[in-house]
């Protein structure tokens, strides 16, 4: 039970590794609250855990994050996992494209962690301690990667942002750091797979990439949400932590 007594926010937890965090956390005695623009993937995931309690959040709504964080109250945790990964060179990449990703990849953390940060302040300031993990990537923003110039460069910016936060909230029981998976079998995933010209051949290419020699699952990235949130990690702070089968060795 190393989350007992944590109230923790989950983003994109109705597919893929927010929702493998919302149920770890949940599974280490958080209470968690799983937020989604997916309605039906947030009803499969309260019937998969009754306890986890799920409410419909866009990221990029301002205003919805607002009033989600007036009325979830005080939290202990907040795991900002909504992303979205463009394909394609930079000469691809239209304004809009640049737009939208930075707004759900990197604004959209701007927005939750100046909706929730006053509240953790005061639990931190009760319990000593509260966590921020925010999704990176090892792609690109780490390594770089064909393809993922805006990926990457909206995935930096996490890592800038994260360290920013971590450096201003040191002293006030505020941890922030980033999550950097490598390639992990996901809906989203299954989804750049299946759009390539060569499924077959694309999936082998994100096997290949990963000196270990497989994809990593959700499972194999939520026991480090867990750690980030929990006090375990109470001397991590404004570090982008690794978790990619050794791409980066
Ligand atoms: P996924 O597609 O399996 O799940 C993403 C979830 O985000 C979906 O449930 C979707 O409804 C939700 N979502 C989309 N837009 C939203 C919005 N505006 N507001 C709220 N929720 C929204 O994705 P995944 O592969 O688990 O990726 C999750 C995060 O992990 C992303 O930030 C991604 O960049 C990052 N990441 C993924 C991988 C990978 O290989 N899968 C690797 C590194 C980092």
């Amino acid at each position: 039970m190393r989350l007992e007594g944590k109230r923790i926010l989950v983003s994109a937890a109705a597919n893929g590794i927010g929702r493998g965090s919302a149920l770890a956390c949940a599974a280490a005695g958080a209470e968690v609250l799983a937020v989604d623009i997916s309605e039906s993937g947030l009803s499969s995931l309260a019937a998969e855990n009754p306890a986890i309690a799920t409410y419909v959040l866009d990221v990029m709504d301002r205003a919805a994050i607002e009033a989600l964080a007036a009325a979830a109250g005080r939290l202990d945790g907040l795991f900002n996992c909504a992303g979205f990964v463009h394909h394609g060179t930079i000469l691809e990449v239209t304004e809009q494209d640049w737009a939208f990703s930075f707004d759900l990849n990197v604004t959209s953390m701007y927005r939750m962690i100046q909706a929730f940060l006053p509240g953790m302040l005061e639990r931190a300031a009760e319990t000593g301690s509260a966590s921020i993990l925010n999704m990176a990537s090892m792609a690109s923003s780490i390594k770089g990667f064909p393809n993922r110039t805006l990926y990457g460069a909206s995935k930096a910016a996490v890592i800038g942002l994260t360290k920013g936060v971590a450096a201003d909230f040191v002293r006030r029981g505020i941890r922030c750091n980033a999550l950097c998976p490598g390639t992990v079998d996901t809906p989203s995933l299954r989804g750049r797979i299946a759009a390539a010209a060569d499924p077959v051949q694309a999936e082998k290419g994100f096997v290949a990439r990963q000196p270990i020699g497989r994809l990593a699952t959700v499972d194999d990235i939520t026991p480090l949400v867990v750690y980030l949130l929990s006090d375990e990690s109470r001397f991590v702070t404004g570090q982008a932590v690794l978790v990619d089968g050794g791409v980066t060795i």
